[in-house]
């Protein structure tokens, strides 16, 4: 059985007082939330990580903590970046990797993603390990050969002990942010294909319990319809549609777990 997932991805928004505010709000409208029912996760800008953890800690326990990138390596002359080590102390349990939108614009390949799912792995940071095809390429029908790469590539070398624990997330690009969403029909054939391509690289078992998230334009009016489908495990939810906006968000959690 797999306990759906919601993650909140806030992108580049809110300053941590902004956040502090969110998390209150939301914790508030989701005081009597079971995780056991749907794990609800907040991915906050790096800046808001301390205080969204102490906000958390101390009166929401329900909700987790995921952050939005990191480095594969524990220290060093990198500047700018944030690592493993440093997400771990602050007890965050999740971290995205390889968005779409890293890697367009800010250099994120097959190869460096698979260094940080492997570090993400040897700190017990659990990795959301996005993957999803651009318009142009959903044009030429180079949906699933792009996706295959993501997959396989991401995932290179990882053991199925720690399999077990990835999340992967579906973004198709062309509905992020764009307020068209995959239909659940399209997006669990595209979602079923990623858990094949799971089940041929480990076992049974271990491809089973893999949750694999939809992403794109996703909001409390969909959300429910998509999580119906049998492959589709939850939602990695931007800022476009939902996730900024703690009554929004909260009503998505309240329709999917409804
Ligand atoms: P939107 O929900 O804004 O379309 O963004 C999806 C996304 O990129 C989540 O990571």
């Amino acid at each position: 059985m797999r306990t759906p997932l919601i993650a909140g991805n806030w992108k580049m928004n809110k300053t941590h007082l902004e956040a502090i505010h969110f998390v209150e709000q939301l914790g508030h409208e989701l005081a009597d939330h079971d995780p056991k029912k749907v794990e609800v996760v907040l991915c906050p800008p790096a800046t808001a990580l301390r205080s969204v953890q102490t906000t958390l800690d101390d009166r929401h326990q329900n909700l987790g903590l995921g952050a939005q990138n990191m480095h594969h390596e524990n220290e060093g002359a990198f500047t700018g970046e944030i690592s493993p080590l440093m997400l771990k102390s602050l007890r965050v349990k999740y971290v995205i990797l390889g968005h779409s939108e890293r890697r367009q614009m800010f250099g994120d390949t097959n190869e460096s993603v698979n260094a940080k799912v492997r570090a993400a792995f040897a700190h017990d940071l659990v990795p959301i390990m996005c993957c999803g095809e651009t318009d142009l390429e959903r044009e030429n029908n180079h949906t699933e050969a792009r996706i295959e790469a993501q997959v396989r590539e991401g995932l290179a070398g990882l053991t199925e002990d720690r399999a077990r624990r990835l999340v992967v997330a579906y973004e198709p690009v062309w509905a992020i942010g764009t307020g068209k969403t995959a239909t659940p029909e399209d997006a669990q054939t595209t979602i079923s294909f990623i858990r094949g391509l799971l089940t041929d690289l480990f076992a049974d078992e271990v491809s089973s319990a893999i949750r694999i998230l939809y992403g794109g334009s996703m909001k409390s009016g969909n959300a429910a319809s998509l999580l119906r489908q049998s492959d589709i495990d939850g939602g990695l939810v931007g800022g476009a549609s939902a996730s900024l906006d703690a009554s929004e968000f909260a009503a998505m959690i309240k329709a999917v777990t409804a």
